[in-house]
């Protein structure tokens, strides 16, 4: 920030949560910025245009994805440094949880760029909330690493004591629950999937009976999943 209080880069970045199913859940707020930002950077274009549709958003969009970003961040950045103000948009949820945005934000604070996070939807806060057990501390884990460090990061997890929440797409579900219990031992669970869409389901029980049931019905959608920590 200069002397005089000015912003040495004077546009605004705005990260806004977008919703992880049921198109309702975005807030008044969020609607107001994405419309009047001079530019929306989108993790996926044509998912986001979906919702700019739906709410009469006509706002141009970019694409700002894992694999571009260092492309498009100086291009961002340029514009951002000239004023304009850009919307921070993931496929769903909140930019930054398990999605790109950290870079872009660092980027800012480097730049003195003002930046602003609208709270909205995330997936892992309802799973946390609906899973039944312990909120009051709670680690979150986003998605374990597939390969390299994946039983490092287990190993790391056997003595949390913290209700442990953990991200995971469909085809790896069954796998991690194996690798869970394997490494946590046969712990109360939960897992949340689908969450706001029509076939919501939160399914509780041990580690070992949602593998039964997860190898049972090769469950499908988008799942959290939630492991009670360590026994004092
Ligand atoms: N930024 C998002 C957020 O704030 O939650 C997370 C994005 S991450 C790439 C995608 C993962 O989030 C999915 O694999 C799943 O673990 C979780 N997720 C997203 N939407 C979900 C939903 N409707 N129900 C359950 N899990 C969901």
């Amino acid at each position: 920030m200069g002397d005089d209080g000015s912003q040495s880069c004077p546009g605004m970045l705005y990260l806004v949560s977008t919703p992880i199913g049921n198109l309702k859940d975005i807030s008044l707020r969020a609607l107001e910025v994405l419309q009047a930002a001079d530019l929306i950077a989108a993790e996926d274009t044509r998912r986001t245009r979906v919702l700019l549709q739906h709410y009469d958003i006509a706002t141009p969009t970019t694409s700002y994805f894992d694999h571009n970003k260092e492309r498009k961040l100086p291009q961002l950045l340029a514009k951002l440094c000239s004023g304009k103000t850009v919307a921070l948009v993931s496929d769903a949820g909140t930019p930054g949880i398990s999605d790109p945005a950290f870079r872009i934000v660092r980027e800012c604070i480097v730049n003195d760029i003002q930046i602003e996070a609208l709270p909205g939807a995330t997936a892992f806060v309802p799973a946390v909330v609906l899973s039944g057990l312990p909120t009051d501390r709670f680690v979150f884990e986003g998605f374990l690493p597939v390969k390299k460090g994946r039983r490092k990061r287990l190993e790391e997890l056997q003595g949390e004591v913290r209700t442990i929440v953990l991200y995971e797409s469909p085809h790896r579900i069954t796998r991690t629950l194996r690798d869970l219990e394997t490494f946590l031992g046969d712990r109360q669970a939960a897992i949340a999937r689908e969450l706001t869409k029509k076939f919501e389901q939160v399914l509780r029980g041990s580690l070992s009976d949602l593998l039964q049931e997860s190898m049972a019905r090769k469950l499908k959608g988008e799942f959290v999943v939630v492991v009670a920590g360590k026994p004092k």
